[in-house]
């Protein structure tokens, strides 16, 4: 059978290249890079290879660049680490389209007994500016806001977000987890402090990720034990996911442009083919400040996991919601803070693509999906027949 795989959002296929570059570290050159001895000492470089390579991507110094285990532990440690070394204490505001290693930190913080402000997004999901505005005249804060949103693919306005939140003081933390390898970011003239990334998102493996630090911002370390990564994150590194950080990195800084290309054109053809194919359908979210691999479709009346269900019987893989929430038929967060309509958002599928998939990806899709949507409608107690 056929796999298209259209669910790039969750998870992605690891580039041949990323995997090549780490098996010498998981055969040959396993040492700990710690070590003292040639061995395990001769690993470092390698290491030090990757942090360039990550922080070439960002227009950051390879010195502002600490790895960890993935994007959750990335913005924990960034949201944590920023409140607890910030005196006096100070508030958080964050969106309520966030993912929930954003999200969920904020709160347990707010259970601590810190003011938590959610900022609001409008029906494209975009970020509500004077909510932030308004937040931010209550004093000094750390600020999290994602760059793209894994869902809908929408971009929040980072670089005036990053401008209002110095102005105020404050510290600025940015979950960057989609945007990275497909939306261009330089460091050097967007004023983030803090930007997780994590690698399975950009064709490395899953494990290994990245956090951001800009020189001079103070952040409590969240793991404490070892020395390594300069105190800021201890535990041995994770040398071969982080190798593999490193080239998936530079493979992303290569060929972004031509990729982001590539992938918008069969983005939108997929979308247009769709909508007008299948009536009583709708893209959910900005279509402008978007990112090039992400349509978040609604076909209403019928249920998403329906869709999916009967797509994976035919080899295609997409998505209801954010990965973290299939498995629970919650409705999504990001979509109800949209106000999308009930209906809407329980047929709503996320189409997430990659440089990887191909025009015969986009055809099959187009040729299978309405079919599947008429039978399902003709079945839908919500549609009058
Ligand atoms: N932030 C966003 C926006 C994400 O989409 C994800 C994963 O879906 C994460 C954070 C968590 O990243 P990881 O899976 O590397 O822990």
């Amino acid at each position: 059978m056929r796999t298209v795989y259209l669910d790039n959002n969750a998870t992605t296929q690891p580039d041949p290249a990323v995997v090549e570059a780490m098996l010498p570290f998981l055969r040959e050159q396993w040492g700990n890079p710690s070590s003292m001895h040639t061995f395990g000492g001769g690993v470092r470089r390698h290491v030090e290879q990757a942090r360039e390579q990550t922080a070439a991507l960002l227009g950051a110094d390879p010195a502002e660049i600490v790895f960890t285990s993935g994007g959750t532990e990335s913005d924990n440690a960034a949201i944590r680490g920023a409140v607890e070394a910030m005196s006096p204490r100070p508030q958080v505001i964050t969106s309520r389209v966030e993912h929930p290693a954003v999200l969920e930190p904020c709160r347990w913080l707010r259970d601590q007994g810190y003011l938590l402000t959610e900022t609001g997004v409008d029906h494209l999901g975009r970020l509500k500016l004077d909510d932030l505005r308004e937040a931010l005249e209550a004093g000094p804060a750390v600020v999290s806001l994602m760059w793209a949103n894994n869902e809908t693919g929408v971009l929040f306005p980072i670089e005036t977000v990053a401008g209002l939140v110095k102005a105020a003081g404050g510290i600025f933390h940015t979950d960057a987890v989609q945007a990275v390898g497909k939306v261009p970011i330089d460091v050097k003239h967007t004023p983030v402090d803090l930007l997780s990334l994590s690698g399975h998102k950009l064709h490395a493996p899953k494990g290994v990720g990245a956090l951001f630090l800009r020189r001079g911002t103070r952040m409590k370390p969240l793991l404490m034990g070892g020395h390594q990564e300069h105190n800021r994150r201890s535990g041995t590194e994770n040398v071969p996911g982080i190798v593999a950080l490193g080239k998936a990195c530079e493979l992303a800084r290569l060929g972004m442009e031509a990729d982001n290309r590539r992938m918008a054109a069969l983005r939108d053809r997929l979308q247009a083919g769709l909508l007008s194919t299948c009536p009583d359908s709708r893209v959910n979210g900005d279509r402008t400040a978007r990112m090039p691999n992400t349509t978040n479709i609604s076909f209403e009346y019928i249920e998403g996991e329906s869709i999916l269900y009967h797509l994976s019987d035919l080899g295609v893989a997409a998505s209801s919601g954010s990965a973290c929430s299939s498995g629970s038929l919650e409705p999504s967060h990001v979509l109800r803070a949209m106000g999308i309509p009930f209906t809407a958002v329980h047929g709503s599928i996320r189409f997430s693509l990659s440089r990887f998939t191909t025009e015969a990806d986009v055809t099959y899709v187009l040729d299978q999906l309405p079919p599947i949507v008429r039978k399902l409608r003709a079945m839908s107690p919500f549609v009058k027949k």
